[in-house]
Parts: C-alpha cells; sequence; structure tokens
C-alpha cells in the first residue's frame, strides 16, 4: 500500500487523519502508517480544502492580483459522514445566491474522495438519525484490518495503480447503528419559528457556553468566515485580502454598525446555530438537515454542551408545541 501511496503521490497530494500531539487532525500523508485508521479524527477535513487562513487577492493603490493555488489535485480519506458534510459545504458555498464562489470551488474541484470504512460506531456519532451514515460518492474505499487493505475502485483514474493487485469481492459496509440516537425535531412552518425563539431551553446556555467557538471550529458543515484587509505597513497601501473562519458562538459575531449585538447572549447563540443545523438549510434549499451527526462538537466543547442533547431537547419541545403546550 506505501508503494500505491507512493505512485499516488506523483500526482496527487494525500491527506488523511493524523496524530498532531493529542489532536487527531487533518496532514498531508506519504505512507499507510501515518493514516490513523481506527479512531474518529477531532478535526474535520474541510480545512483541506477549505483554509482556516486564506488569501483571497493582493492589492496595491492600482491593481488587483487574484492568488493562485496549487496545481497538484487532492485526495482526502475520509468518513461517510464527512462526505455527506462536505455535500452541505457544496450547497452553501455553491449554490447560495446563483453564484459559486470562486475561492471554494478552485480548491473543492480538486478533490478526490477515498472513502475510510467506520469499523464501527465510534463514541459521539450519531449519523445514522441525521440519515448520514451512507455514501455513494467516493473513488476509491478501503477497508484495513488485520488481514490487509480491501480495496473498492469505482473511478477509473485510479484502476491502473491499484490494477497489479489481487482481485477481491470487496464493497465498504456502512454503520447502521449508534450509540448515541437523537430525535430530530419536525418543524412544520415559520410561525413555529417564532415560538422556539420564545423557548426556556436556550436561557441555560447563557451561563454554560463560554463562546469559545470550538465546537464550529470542528464541524464539517459550519462555513462562516471573515474577510480582512491587512496592510502591509503604515505608510503602504499595498496588502491583501484574506478570509478567516468565524464562528456563529463567538460573543461579537452579530454585532452590527453602530455596535448592537443582536444575538448578545449565549442561548441566543446557541438558538441560531442549532436553527441553522436543524431547519433553516433545508428551508432554503430542499435538502435535509445541515447537521450530519458526526458528534465532533460534542468531543470539543470544554463545557461538556452535547449539541445532540440540544437536538433532542428541541424535538421534544417542538413536540410539545404541536400539543399546544409551552
Ligand atoms: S453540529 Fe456537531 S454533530 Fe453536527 S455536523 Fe457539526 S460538529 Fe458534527
Ligand atoms: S464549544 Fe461549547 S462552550 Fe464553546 S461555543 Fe460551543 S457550546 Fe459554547
Amino acid at each position: 500500500m506505501d508503494e500505491i501511496f507512493a505512485a499516488l503521490s506523483e500526482t496527487y497530494r494525500i491527506y488523511a487523519p493524523v496524530k498532531r500531539g493529542k489532536f487527531i487532525r487533518y496532514g498531508e500523508v506519504k505512507s499507510v502508517e501515518q493514516v490513523v485508521w481506527n479512531e474518529k479524527s477531532h478535526f474535520s477535513p474541510k480545512e483541506v480544502f477549505y483554509p482556516i487562513v486564506q488569501t483571497l487577492l493582493y492589492f496595491s493603490e492600482n491593481d488587483v492580483r487574484e492568488s493562485e493555488v496549487d496545481d497538484k489535485p487532492t485526495i482526502i480519506l475520509l468518513r461517510p459522514c464527512d462526505i455527506n458534510g462536505i455535500h452541505r459545504l457544496d450547497t452553501v458555498f455553491m449554490e447560495n445566491g446563483g453564484h459559486a464562489d470562486n475561492y471554494y470551488q478552485r480548491l473543492r474541484e480538486k478533490v478526490k474522495f477515498f472513502l475510510m470504512e467506520c469499523p464501527e460506531s465510534f463514541e459521539t456519532c450519531f449519523c445514522v438519525s441525521m440519515g448520514s451514515n451512507v455514501t455513494d460518492d467516493y473513488s476509491v474505499a478501503l477497508r484495513v484490518n488485520d488481514d490487509g487493505v480491501f480495496v473498492e475502485v469505482k473511478d477509473e483514474t485510479f484502476a491502473a495503480v491499484f490494477g497489479g493487485e489481487a482481485a477481491c469481492d470487496f464493497t465498504p459496509a456502512f454503520v447502521t447503528e449508534n450509540k448515541r440516537k437523537v430525535n430530530v425535531p419536525e418543524i412544520t412552518d415559520r410561525a413555529m419559528v417564532k415560538d422556539i425563539h420564545a423557548l426556556d431551553m436556550w436561557r441555560e446556555f447563557d451561563d454554560n457556553c463560554i463562546g469559545c467557538g470550538g465546537c464550529n471550529t470542528v464541524c464539517i458543515t459550519c462555513s462562516c468566515f471573515d474577510t480582512t484587509d491587512i496592510i502591509y505597513n503604515e505608510t503602504s497601501r499595498d496588502g491583501e485580502r484574506r478570509r478567516v473562519w468565524s464562528s456563529c458562538m463567538l460573543n461579537d459575531y452579530s454585532t452590527v454598525a453602530g455596535g448592537h449585538n443582536v444575538r448578545a447572549k449565549a442561548g441566543d447563540r446557541m438558538r441560531f446555530k442549532a436553527m441553522h443545523k436543524l431547519y433553516d438549510y433545508n428551508a432554503r434549499f430542499g435538502k435535509g438537515n445541515m447537521c450530519v451527526g458526526c458528534g465532533r462538537c460534542d468531543m470539543r466543547c470544554p463545557k461538556d454542551i452535547h449539541f445532540s442533547e440540544t437536538i433532542d431537547k428541541l424535538a421534544a419541545a417542538v413536540e410539545n408545541l404541536k400539543k399546544g403546550e409551552n
């Protein structure tokens, strides 16, 4: 398999979950040994094609020059929930408002997916409840265990590089049950959204959530960013425009011109995030829930706030609203 990785590396950059200190996050790999196969990564693969900090363009007093990207295409080794999550990002960046975001598209279109079969459901996953446990959108699927490496090649581009190996009858299996299950709220109309706005459940986050934004940072479906112009020095008009990840859970994220913060309390921001993941995305695009149940935010929160529990609480509150309670 290392020889195959070496052959692929001539044409592609290969990214996979790797150990970085106590965390597992995405990095470039050259060998199978570097890849963490049997644990869930703490961070999602989105930073491979949607960098944390990205220079969009350079400017001087009279000129603007677009930034350039590396020509080498990319292979990402990733789980089914992440492939489904990337479909959500694709929708937000390329279908919202009728214009594709060029800076996202130019990196995203170079990516090929190599599916990592999940040996079993990991702690905190609830992909089955969110309908994100299965995908057929991959070029190659891999199962790696003590018996060896099993490969399904769907994309003919990769047939030659795997062609010298013994044929086997392999298709990946998908997790069909998680330990963690959630009830997804069925929010049927906009009138109910107003009632949800007023629910007491959001107030419990006002004191608990510290607004660190960690839950957004690890999320495969969070897409918010700030755009900042950097001037190289005080007397210069030369600089660059950067896109930097942001987070709807940060205290000042929703501060508008004049200084008013439209979601000043942490509970208001949690309501906004929950509704975006569980109602607004589907209301706008008709493509189901945004959250894919990867469970990374549940692992990441320093205050042990579990989004999966928030989904359950919201589902129960919505049922009560339908019965005329709350
Ligand atoms: S909200 Fe949490 S569980 Fe859902 S996709 Fe984002 S990180 Fe994963
Ligand atoms: S990780 Fe936890 S404490 Fe930090 S913003 Fe998210 S919910 Fe709040």
